[in-house]
């Protein structure tokens, strides 16, 4: 009789975990009508769910997809129109583009959908009057870094002199930087993510000397410095837990670390755990979808909205997160980490 017992409670806590549901967040204009108007619509349009009006995406890429074969002012301006014409139907209408490019500073300076990361190299570490110069004219609001250019370097030039009083300049200015720094382990097709294994077998450096090296030399010598580390840095929620919990000044997006194929789903154990790290991290999270133009130039190719754009808005939408959390990720925490280079004051 106990070891039935023992059983049917072992039974019920399974199917528990099996069936847990997680709260449903409605929008926020469901409660005025459960009471207002005498209860007349109570129930009208209560699975009108939490849903964000605004996706800003901080991180795509144009200039480096078509490498060698760059696109040239007019080029971009017809990739951006026609990326904004299709995601506008989503709610979105804003960017960060990650370009080397003088000229597409200077196209994004008037735009005000635009934002520009200046994408520099490992030993420009001597542009410090050109960044300040390009800062104080509007022409770039972020750095952008990438450890994939490291292989042939020391990886401890990120922690040069030079790269010292970049950083520092980045705190005093209110500028982000944009750093992907660890590389994913293996494989990653689900993500289109591939070449791991060339990466690594010139690497000559393991992701956690990596990351120790760039949190101790870099982010807790700066911590005026917002630093913005990629695709979830390729790790799991309790790994970056950890992180922001130590660095107040390190924040990160959702591309690739928060991605989902159409028509695929997560599972309630599989919410769990990013949903409670979105909760608790929201002022660390923002969304990005890492999308890149395809080769050779297709502005209107449906690929960019299935392998980039979609993936990263289902997934959110998915974990069905409360509004303030959720207005944060797609748009509020972006806009705090671009500070004073906003060009528009936020939506109301
Ligand atoms: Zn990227």
């Amino acid at each position: 009789m106990k070891n039935l017992s023992v059983f049917i409670t072992l039974s019920l806590a399974v199917a528990a975990g099996y069936c847990q549901e997680y709260p449903v967040e409605p929008y926020p204009d469901n409660i005025e009508r459960w009471e207002g108007d005498g209860g007349f619509s109570r129930g009208f349009g209560m699975t009108n769910h939490a849903f964000s009006f605004d996706w800003f995406d901080s991180h795509i890429h144009l200039a480096y997809s078509h490498f060698p074969n760059r696109l040239k002012g007019q080029e971009i301006q017809q990739v951006m129109d026609s990326w904004f014409r299709m995601t506008v139907v989503y709610q979105s209408g804003r960017a960060i583009l990650m370009d080397p490019y003088l000229e597409t500073m200077e196209w994004a300076k008037d735009d005000p959908r635009v934002y520009v990361f200046w994408w520099l190299k490992w030993d420009q570490a001597d542009l410090l009057p050109e960044i300040q110069r390009r800062t104080t004219r509007g022409l770039i609001q972020g750095l952008k870094l990438h450890t994939g250019d490291l292989p042939r370097h020391d990886y401890r030039i990120m922690g040069s002199e030079g790269w010292q009083t970049i950083y520092e300049y980045c705190g005093q200015a209110d500028l982000p930087i944009a750093l992907h720094l660890n590389q994913h382990w293996g494989d990653h097709l689900y993500t289109t993510g591939e070449n791991s294994k060339e990466f690594w077998a010139k690497a000559g450096y393991t992701n956690q000397q990596l990351l120790d090296y760039f949190l101790e030399q870099i982010a807790a010598r700066h911590p005026r410095t917002k630093f913005i580390l990629p695709h979830m840095n390729f790790q799991g929620c309790d790994a970056l837990a950890r992180i922001f919990d130590r660095y107040p000044n390190i924040y990160t997006d959702t591309s690739i670390g928060m991605f989902l194929r159409e028509f695929d789903s997560l599972t309630p154990a599989e919410i769990k755990p990013y949903r409670d790290f979105s909760i608790r991290y929201a002022d660390r999270l923002m969304f990005g979808s890492d999308a890149f133009a395809y080769q050779p130039l297709a502005s209107d190719y449906a690929g960019y909205l299935r392998n980039w754009w979609l993936p990263h808005q289902i997934f959110l939408t998915q974990l069905r997160l409360p509004q303030e959390i959720l207005d944060k990720i797609t748009h509020g925490t972006c806009e705090r980490v671009l500070g004073k280079h906003l060009k528009s004051p936020p939506k109301r």
